[in-house]
């Protein structure tokens, strides 16, 4: 190819008057096309809505003077519009068009459908937020069979010219014709062509046909359109615009737009922008070329310039992959002057829009043109790191620094990871749902007994099981991961993995899994795998997606110094940027942050992630460790309240040991305790060889045991014999469980702990229930204050978790030093939707019918769980105004839901504990948004 480009080289720009560079730009009624270019924009960055986000930041970048090819954006009500009016356009809309486009040849010094000196266009898409690759966008627009001399005359390459008029043909053939392939077995028409023409010539790669190849290509595109469609390929220019700007308003609607709308939560009513702009072409020759770049790495945030670009070639070849792309500094040898100019743009840019910078560029014939820029996505440790050093360089208050990380990219940080390029190779086989973070790879049991086992020969274990039950605690606790065929984003499993800080995938109900044979199916592409006890597999507790085969993983460097404290913090530079992140959080948040905890380890774990208190101790849990689940079986099936006592005394002992244990760790800081909830069969096997083992333990016939299972059934066990119900018919469990609290914590204060426990009574609808059960507790610190003489402190409060606790809260607060807003059960009882169920229909509640934005167990319902909360919050504070005021549901880690409960003026949330530093970080962005 000729690399004589200098005739390619627009004339100097005769753009209009720079704008004023300080001067903010509004919208302005009644306009619908905004020009930007040659050194001036009718719109700038704050007309993101109006002009899209690349429109805007186009006019920005030509505001701020950086070489931008000139053009015009018409804007997204323009979209709204053509959809409200049977595809219709504003009436003044072709005028302005017009006028823009001629200020285009203006500042081009090039006439569009000009045979001599023809201006080209590219048409492209621009939503709010970037929708990538989900909108059509045509090139070369303005060819046809006779400006086409004008190109070949302009660039000095018959080739080039035929090759970007193919290329248009093709673009315009299927955006705007609608040539697709006319089934599934049919490949694309115009590709079919080109291999039919390499095969007549004998050549295998497109850069072997010649121009004369090309030019009958584009005569055989055309010939095939018309045969296809009855449609004469349009050759007037004019007419190429406007069915290439439909073309782009209807593809706001294309099916893949619309389901993408869905999956990243972008409304219908926005509409895309159309962006006319004047074509610059990366492949002229060798002094000509197309690039992406990063402002800094984003990957690790080093500030260095970051990018790959490829000489002599477009865009789309750089993505494709075909040639490898060189990395950015390479161009400094082979075009030190574009590459210096690039540098100036990196740090104008940097310094005007105060974040990191993803911009496309362009050279033609050894000018350089920016295509775009847009704040640039990157990895969690990146935006850490980007965030601290852009504090440190004054472009940003601490403040926005905080603000840039987003609450859920520090988990990227404390997660294990796969490795990327593992991952990469490794093909999904079915999804569930993303219920504990993080990413694992063991060997497959399908029983909690087996998964200890396997653990204990050393080897990494995948837990799998149709869902889990407290009885699998240890074979959970023993396992990498967790994945079940059921339940939802609070089942068992998933709440119990996160606690632990386990990776788990729940719900995935592709899954058949065999108890019996110990194997599992799923089904891919119609073809069965088969996955036996021992076999590897891996999961990814971020995305839910599960694979087969082993992926290795990598850990997180915070939570080896943090919790496993097998490396040095100076050896750690992650994690000292985290720990840099959170003290600004720590000093920005008004809310507390707890854990959800229930054994001393845990509680361990909470603290070093920063936890300030315990929000949830769930007692049941405790009852499944060494040696306590007999005496607790012994007491469920005890058939009078002596019988009931005696277990119950051998309890005692072991549940005083764990919250002296807990107290400990938690060196003074507020311990909220959940008397028992659960129903009690929870407790019992369900399986006549576990229930056979208990009668021999306790000496009674199998019999008797089956017949007490049979006794406790229940048709709907979340609506029945469980929470507070359970200590008001026994009453002496509730005076075990308290005795248990205060003589560990008395015994923790005998040798020097201080304490500070706050009992919880559960599921409280009346208030009556709980002014029973709080003079029940109040008698036992009573009667072991006395009996120790150590006046420790505690307080008596409630969980809010059924509609008549929220709504008679007034009442409840008369009694009730604190609540702690347990949102599973308040979800599940306020949305009448089973927690364990739902998977089945929530799924497509949220991603298909859009009932609800987010799984309402996963973000706090707002509308209807959140307004039930407001008015528990408003009627509590009435009745007494130092009510303290707590989460511990799942919502209690989720950013958004943390947000919520800030607003609503909540003291604390309380998570798991890995959770608990995106809760201190999205407790700090509540309050500084509130702010
Ligand atoms: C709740 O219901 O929100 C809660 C924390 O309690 P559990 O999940 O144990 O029912
Ligand atoms: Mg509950």
């Amino acid at each position: 190819m000729s690399t004589q480009q200098t005739k390619t080289s627009p004339p100097k720009s005769k753009g209009r008057k720079p704008a004023k560079p300080a001067a903010k730009k509004g919208a302005t009624p009644g306009k619908h096309v905004y020009f930007f270019g040659g050194g001036s924009s009718d719109g700038d960055a704050s007309l993101r809505n109006l002009l899209g986000g690349k429109g805007a930041n186009l006019a920005e970048m030509a505001g701020l003077g950086l070489p931008v090819p000139s053009g015009f954006t018409i804007s997204t009500d323009v979209c709204t519009y053509y959809y409200d009016h049977g595809k219709k356009y504003p009436p003044t809309l072709r005028k302005e068009v017009e006028q823009n486009l001629a200020e285009v040849e203006k500042v081009a010094g090039r006439k569009f459908g000009d045979v001599k000196n023809p201006l080209l266009v590219s048409v492209r898409s621009g939503a709010r937020v970037s929708m990538p690759g989900m909108m059509d966008t045509v090139l070369n627009l303005g060819l046809n069979d006779r400006t086409i001399e004008g190109l070949i005359a302009m660039s000095g390459s018959a080739r080039f010219a035929y090759d970007s008029y193919r290329r248009f043909v093709q673009m315009y053939g299927d955006v705007v014709l609608g040539m697709k392939p006319e089934s599934k077995d049919e490949s694309d028409p115009f590709e079919e062509i080109i291999e039919r023409k390499k095969r007549q010539r004998g050549v295998k790669e497109d850069t072997a046909l010649t121009a004369e190849d090309l030019k009958d290509l584009v005569g055989e595109f055309k010939k095939t359109i018309l045969a296809r469609t009855g449609i004469h390929f349009p050759e007037d220019p004019q007419e190429q615009l406007w069915g290439a700007i439909s073309a782009v308003f209807s593809s706001w609607n294309t099916d893949r737009a619309i389901v993408y709308r869905k999956l990243n939560d972008i409304p219908e009513n926005w509409g895309t922008a159309v962006n006319v702009q004047t074509m610059v072409f990366g492949n002229l020759g060798e002094d000509s070329g197309t690039g992406v770049a990063f402002t800094r790495d984003p990957a690790t945030g080093e500030n260095v310039f970051y990018g790959e670009f490829l000489m002599n070639a477009q865009g789309e070849d750089v993505v494709a992959g075909i040639r490898t792309p060189l990395e950015i500094s390479a161009l400094r040898k082979i075009d030190p002057k574009s590459f210096k100019q690039l540098l100036d743009i990196r740090a104008k840019l940097e310094k005007h829009y105060r974040d990191m910078q993803d911009v496309e560029f362009t050279i033609e014939a050894g000018r350089l043109y920016m295509l775009q820029c847009r704040v640039g996505k990157r990895t969690g440790a990146a935006a850490i790191r980007i965030a601290l050093d852009m504090v440190n360089e004054k472009l940003i208050p601490w403040k926005e620094g905080l603000l840039r990380v987003k609450p859920e990219q520090l988990s990227q940080l404390l997660r294990p990871t796969f490795v990327a390029a593992e991952k990469e190779a490794a093909v999904a086989i079915a999804k569930g749902l993303n219920a504990g973070p993080g990413a694992a790879t063991g060997k497959v049991a399908f029983h909690a007994d087996d998964a200890e086992a396997m653990a204990q020969k050393g080897d990494n274990v995948i837990l799998v099981r149709i869902e889990t039950s407290p009885e699998d605690i240890r074979g959970m606790a023993a396992a990498q991961g967790i994945l079940t065929a059921r339940g939802g984003m609070t089942s068992h499993a998933a709440l119990v993995a996160r606690q632990m800080g386990k990776v788990c995938v729940a719900g995935c109900d592709a899954l058949q899994i065999d108890y019996r044979k110990r194997t599992m199916h799923v089904v891919v592409g119609g073809k069965t795998i088969t996955i036996k006890e021992g076999q590897y597999i891996s999961i990814d507790g971020s995305t839910g997606e599960v694979f087969e085969g082993q992926i290795r993983t990598e850990p997180s460097e915070v939570v080896r110094v943090l919790v496993d404290k097998t490396l040095k913090p100076n050896k750690a530079p992650h994690y000292q940027q985290y720990a840099e992140l959170m003290i600004w959080a720590d000093k920005a948040r008004r809310m507390r942050v707890r854990a959800n905890a229930d054994q001393a380890d845990q509680c361990a774990n909470a603290i070093a992630f920063g936890a300030e208190g315990v929000g949830l101790c769930r007692t049941e849990h405790m009852f499944f460790g060494e040696g306590k689940i007999e005496p607790m079986r012994e007491m469920i099936l005890a058939d009078n309240a002596d019988e009931r006592r005696k277990a119950l005394a051998k309890l005692l002992p072991l549940q005083r040991k764990d919250f002296q244990a807990i107290f400990k760790v938690m060196g003074g800081r507020p311990v909220t305790i959940r008397l028992i909830d659960p129903p009690l069969h929870e407790f019992l096997p369900h399986d006549p060889k576990g229930q056979q083992e208990i009668a021999t333990q306790l000496g009674i016939p199998a019999s008797r045991v089956r017949e007490r299972i049979e006794a406790l059934h229940e048709f709907n066990p979340m609506l029945g014999f469980r929470g507070c119900r359970l200590g008001l018919i026994y009453p002496e469990i509730t005076e075990m469980q308290a005795r248990a609290i205060f003589e560990g914590a008395a015994r923790a204060m005998k040798s020097g702990v201080q304490v500070l426990p706050e009992v919880m009574i559960p599921l409280v609808g009346h208030v009556k229930e709980l002014e029973l059960q709080s003079k029940l507790v109040h008698a036992v610190a009573a009667a072991v204050r006395a009996e120790t003489g150590i006046k420790f402190k505690y307080s008596v409060g409630t969980m809010i978790e059924i509609p008549r606790g929220a709504i008679t809260a007034g009442e409840i607060a008369g009694v009730a030093e604190f609540f702690s807003f347990g949102t599973n059960d308040l979800t599940q009882t306020t949305l009448g939707v089973s927690r364990d169920d739902a998977g089945r229909f929530l799924v497509p509640y949220v991603a298909d019918l859009e009932i609800y934005p987010r799984d309402p167990f996963e973000s706090i319902d707002q509308d209807g769980v959140g307004q039930l909360m407001r008015w528990a919050v408003d009627k509590g504070r009435a009745a007494r105004s130092n009510l303290k005021l707590g989460i511990c549901g799942e919502h209690g880690g989720d950013p958004s839901s943390v947000i919520f409960c800030d607003q609503i003026g909540l003291d604390y949330v309380s998570c798991s504990p890995f959770r608990i530093p995106i809760a201190r970080l999205a407790a700090a962005h509540a309050a500084l948004q509130a702010k």
